[in-house]
């Protein structure tokens, strides 16, 4: 039963979420404005606005100008509404005392992936991190990687794995190949998934970004040179990090002769 409140006020955070999106670079308007379709201008009612509901009822298409309705709307919505869902489970599954504590680090959880969600279609669409959002993901995230692992050294260790190497890539190419968005957004995604997962997430970001630049350029639409992206990769790797990282490594160990742990 609570997961399904988490699950339905993750639509509502998602559709917040979109808004934000879409407006970052304006966000006084997020506050004062109305919602609207943005291609007919149309002022939309509440019940064009209900997340995931109204995208389905509607096929994807305005109801006033019948033009489609951007497939980042239910895609962030589900996302949001799943992630923080999972996050909820993983966190609570945990048994840490007292309780309320665990719904502060299900709160920061929300928050860090409230950032990581807008930084992820800001880096896609504009090829930049804003300043201000790495900032309030490194907070977050130190925040509850110290109450949720409880672990000052392994904190200390997991945000250098995330930030060291990243740094040193973007300084070595110049800003090239990656931006220095990506180290503080690399250093708070590490400290999210703790330590030592976060020598897993560093594997997969790059297994992930180095497969995706080879396919691009093998499909011709990358030169060796052209910037990606590189945000995308490192986000998704430390959500398959977060919720599958201390199987894999424990396999991976397995596997080494070293046992699960
Ligand atoms: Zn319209």
């Amino acid at each position: 039963m609570e997961a399904i409140i988490v699950f339905i006020f993750g639509l509502i955070f998602g559709s917040f979420l979109n808004v934000v999106i879409l407006r970052f670079d304006d966000w006084l308007s997020i506050l004062k404005g109305r919602s609207q379709c943005p291609k007919c201008k149309t002022n939309l009612g509440w019940y064009d606005l209900v997340p995931l509901v109204s995208y389905i009822t509607l096929r994807g298409k305005c109801r006033y100008c019948t033009k489609p309705i951007s497939w980042q709307y239910p895609v962030v919505e589900f996302a949001t509404a799943a992630l923080l869902t999972s996050g909820y489970a993983t966190i609570l599954a945990n048994p840490v005392l007292p309780l309320w504590q665990a719904w502060v680090e299900v709160a920061l959880f929300a928050l860090i992936l409230g950032v990581i969600l807008v930084i992820f279609f800001h880096d896609l669409y504009e090829m930049m991190i804003p300043e201000v959002l790495s900032y309030i993901l490194v907070i977050a995230a130190l925040a509850f990687s110290l109450i949720y692992y409880n672990d000052a050294l392994g904190t200390l260790y997991a945000a250098l794995t995330g930030f060291l190497p990243i740094a040193l890539l973007v300084f070595a190419g110049g800003g090239k190949w990656m931006g220095e968005g990506d180290i503080k957004l690399s250093a708070g995604l590490a400290l999210l998934v703790g330590w030592p997962s976060a020598v897993a997430y560093l594997a997969f970001s790059f297994i992930g970004g180095g497969l995706f630049g080879v396919a691009a350029i093998a499909a011709g639409r990358a030169k060796l040179k052209s910037a990606i992206p590189f945000a995308p990769f490192l986000i998704l790797a430390a959500f398959v990090t977060f919720f599958y990282g201390p199987r894999i490594v424990g396999w991976y160990l397995g596997i080494l002769g070293y046992g699960y742990y």
